[in-house]
């Protein structure tokens, strides 16, 4: 009997059996980026884990909605409802339309995205898309007395919220009484009744930029409000897993549990996932400490930390080789050693592909390797329903492969083992690392280069005047739409304009 699938929920602090609410149907949210600049190798991380949980769930046939939002507005600088808006910032810093700033890095987000292979979300909604929905859940909250409005601008009422016998700090475990204490008085925070509320709506200075009109001021949203708004439109007030990196449970997802079950009534999401930080010497990778790699540097290898360029497939392996909820740490040796790592599976790949079985008369049965193939198939499952473990099931496919290759090399024919493990075993070798793990082959893409090596060998042959291997060459190439061209004192390529 195989596990079921068990998920460490962050909001009860326990691997729990994945039980959807409306089975076969899985409604999943993630906190998307805050599209005002590059995003760097930490947030991939965080959103590889989650295309992991997205592609294994689809692999047990589940209907998964997937939605991931982009945040265009209302993401402060600081966590206390304080400061500029970071892409507005980034407007006024380039003299541009704060639209601009968003297209620029939701695209930039969409190509690392496609870069990594992660698949991409069945809805991806965009918080300035939703300024009306946003207004109407204030609105609602307002109407419970669950929030208050305050010189135009409008905040969640944290002692109401208790008041009704909630609990503010239920995911992250703090405490109001403590938060009170730590919380300094910041500027702007006057028009609070307590320094622990959070805005839901800010009236816009005047010479904020991103401005809507609303009943109480021309202002923006709040950047918790969004995903309360956003995942209820799109998965329900109840829906399975929401998911994001650890940083955000506080202020940001805690934020999101009180307006959502002040507004409706009922805890958002069945199960919290968050993922481990991305960290370079034992720091989290982040912009503003200035020890964030950016995906375009590992592939280029221009970073003075970097020994060499990475393929995008080798980092995925790379993070793949840790389970998501712990750290893991940047270096280029542990880079070093998963690009042997995931070279090694992409060979397994093309010898898996290539083998086919072959049905010998007389051939003894080999129960024992059956049971081993059985068994490692099996473990893939396992692994994988053990909150997603990638890291193990990784191991098992490099089990997997030893049989693989016993079978590529001769040493076990595929009729000890039989047709139906035979196929089970390439099956899974195949079907886990491109489909459940997303890792990929990356043929060579050199084609110069290439073509550069063909053209030595092509001049070699004339100046041997071997013309049967000259014409059979050019005939090659002419194939591929290319023609050879015989210079006075070299040979050149161009594309071959009478095919
Ligand atoms: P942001 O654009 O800052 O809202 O971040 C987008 C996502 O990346 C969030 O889920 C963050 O928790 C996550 N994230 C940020 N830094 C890291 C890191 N160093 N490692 C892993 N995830 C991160
Ligand atoms: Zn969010």
């Amino acid at each position: 009997m195989l596990n079921p699938l068990k998920i460490y929920n962050t909001l009860t602090k326990k691997k729990e059996v994945f039980e959807p609410l409306r089975a076969p149907y899985v409604g999943m949210y993630v906190c998307g980026p805050t599209v005002y600049s590059d995003v760097h190798l930490g947030n991939v991380r965080t959103f590889v884990s989650f295309d992991i949980v997205n592609r294994y769930l689809r692999h047990l046939g589940y209907k998964v909605r997937y939605v991931r939002n982009i945040t265009d507005v209302g993401h402060l600088v600081s966590d206390a409802d304080t400061g500029e808006d970071k892409i507005a910032k980034k407007a006024k810093m380039e003299n541009i339309e704060p639209m601009q700033v968003v297209q620029r890095y939701a695209n930039d987000f969409h190509g690392v995205m496609k870069m990594f292979n992660a698949l991409e979300p069945d809805i991806e909604p965009q918080a300035t898309g939703h300024i009306i929905e946003q207004i109407e859940m204030i609105q609602g909250l307002l109407d419970k007395g669950l929030a208050y409005e305050s010189e135009g601008s409008v905040y969640f009422d944290i002692e109401k919220y208790q008041a009704i016998g909630e609990e503010y700090g239920i995911l992250s475990g703090r405490k109001v009484e403590e938060l009170l204490n730590s919380t300094r008085a910041l500027d702007g925070q006057e028009e609070k009744k307590n320094p622990v509320d959070f805005a839901l709506w800010k009236k816009a200075s005047p010479e904020h930029i991103m401005r809507w009109k609303s009943p109480w001021s021309d202002g923006f949203p709040g950047w918790h409000l969004e995903c309360s708004v956003m995942s209820s439109k799109y998965l329900g007030e109840s829906f399975d897993i929401h998911g994001g990196g650890m940083d955000l449970k506080f202020p940001h997802h805690e934020c999101e549990i009180a307006q959502s079950v002040g507004a409706t009534g009922h805890s958002p999401a069945k199960y919290w996932m968050h993922t481990n930080m991305l960290t370079v010497n034992g720091q989290k990778m982040s912009k503003s400490l200035n020890n964030s790699f950016l995906p375009r540097e590992l592939v280029t290898g221009d970073h003075p930390m970097l020994e060499q360029a990475y393929s995008p497939m080798t980092v995925r392996f790379f993070m793949l080789q840790s389970h998501y909820s712990s750290t893991l740490d940047f270096s280029n040796d542990a880079l070093k050693a998963a690009q042997k790592g995931y070279r090694k599976l992409a060979n397994g790949l093309r010898s898996a592909k290539e083998l086919e079985f072959v049905s010998e008369e007389g051939v003894a049965v080999n129960e024992k390797a059956k049971q081993q193939i059985s068994g490692l198939c099996d473990n893939c499952y396992r692994k994988m329903n053990d909150d997603f473990n990638t890291a193990q099931t990784i191991a098992m496919l490099f089990n997997l492969l030893k049989k693989i290759n016993q079978v590529h090399m001769g040493n076990l024919k595929p009729a000890e083992i039989g047709e139906e493990t035979f196929n089970r075993m390439i099956d899974t070798f195949v079907t886990f690392t491109e489909d459940v793990l997303g890792l990929k082959e990356e043929k060579p893409t050199q084609a110069e280069e290439v073509l550069d090596i063909v053209l030595g060998i092509y001049q070699e042959a004339k100046d041997k005047k071997d013309y049967a291997k000259v014409d059979e060459i050019r005939a090659s190439l002419r194939k591929k739409g290319i023609a050879i061209k015989d210079m006075k004192d070299k040979v050149d390529w161009a594309y071959d304009e009478n095919a």
